[in-house]
């Protein structure tokens, strides 16, 4: 069974001059108890939107979150406190995100605060028990945020992003501020901590190489839509979208050469004026008739691999 489903979802802003701008549209996936999905797509194609309006930060435009059985977005904003304890996030700026005036150990403790989560002294062995988790020091509960580096700061950030033991964690962007090195330190926390706490996660980064190694599964986003789902596996090894394929040619591997890489041209188009028929066209190398005409839909494609489980929303592929 799933946690989270979401169906249809759509969020749509005010442009400029009356326009609508389509920031995700239509996005139906569903995360597993334990699975870790990836996000991925250029900055602008609409994840962190899709993040945001799942845990409703901002309030989607149609579709509905279903959350343990439940469609979140009928809810009122006194129901959802409940379960905001059980939905959590970590974001890109680990500084920006932490109140500089308070101390690490009233940061992290904040949540079990605003829940009425045990007696003083309970919130404060947890915090100590938290700090332990990620691999802080006990005294850091006492100092401030900027007497800590960049990747300590995400660590402050994971530990009150699990101070209610959440089932799932939307990590946006969560290591593409910190320097590479520090990256896959983070990265192998976050893993490590989704193992022995069996959380759900949804991993959104514009960066392939960051997901790929965290990710069950992996969503390919552009322009509001998913153009690709299916297992990290099956999606790094066999990646059917052309736009998959160009992500995934810009990652360096062993044995690939240089030379393979796909650079696409031109920019991301504009989501308040999205191009006709299928969004990736004016950028795809493979682009026919048809895809400036009818909008692909996403679906498993006719394949010889019985044991392929990934959709592709591209008219190169009939639907099985
Ligand atoms: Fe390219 Fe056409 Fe497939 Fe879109 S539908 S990705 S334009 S081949
Ligand atoms: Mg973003």
């Amino acid at each position: 069974m799933s946690l989270l489903e979401l169906r249809h979802l759509s969020k749509t802003y005010p442009g400029a001059n009356g326009a609508v701008v389509h920031a995700v549209s239509d996005v139906s996936l569903s995360i597993a108890p334990g699975e870790v999905l990836g996000v991925v797509g250029e900055s602008g194609c609409g994840k962190s939107t899709l993040g945001r309006s799942l845990l409703r930060l901002i309030e989607p435009s149609g579709g509905e979150i279903v959350f343990e059985g439940r469609d979140l977005t009928r809810l009122t904003r006194h129901q959802m406190k409940p379960v905001r304890r059980d939905l959590q996030v970590i974001f890109q700026d680990p500084f920006g995100s932490l109140n500089p005036r308070h101390t690490v150990g009233g940061i992290i403790g904040e949540p079990l605060e605003v829940h009425r989560v045990g007696t003083r002294g309970e919130r404060k062995a947890r915090v100590a028990e938290l700090l332990k988790l990620v691999g802080l020091p006990e005294d850091a509960a006492s100092r401030y945020p900027h007497e800590f580096s960049g990747g300590q700061r995400q660590r402050i950030a994971i530990a009150r992003a699990l101070a209610l033991e959440p089932k799932l964690l939307v990590a946006d962007e969560a290591v593409s501020a910190l320097d590479v090195s520090i990256q896959s330190q983070i990265i192998n926390l976050i893993a490590d901590l989704q193992k022995r706490l069996n959380l759900s996660i949804m991993f959104i980064s514009h960066d392939l190489s960051v997901i790929r190694h965290v990710s069950d599964r992996i969503a390919v986003m552009y322009l509001g839509r998913i153009v690709e789902i299916g297992p990290a596996e099956e999606i790094m090894t066999a990646p059917r979208h052309p736009y998959t394929q160009a992500l995934l040619s810009a990652i360096p591997r062993p044995g690939v050469a240089r030379a393979e890489r796909i650079v696409l041209e031109g920019e991301l188009p504009d989501p308040a004026n999205p191009p006709a028929g299928c969004a990736f066209h004016t950028r795809c190398p493979h682009v026919t008739d048809v895809c400036h005409r009818v909008r692909p839909q996403l679906a498993r494609p006719k394949t010889d691999d019985p044991a392929s489980r990934s959709e592709v929303a591209c008219h190169l592929y009939e639907a099985a």
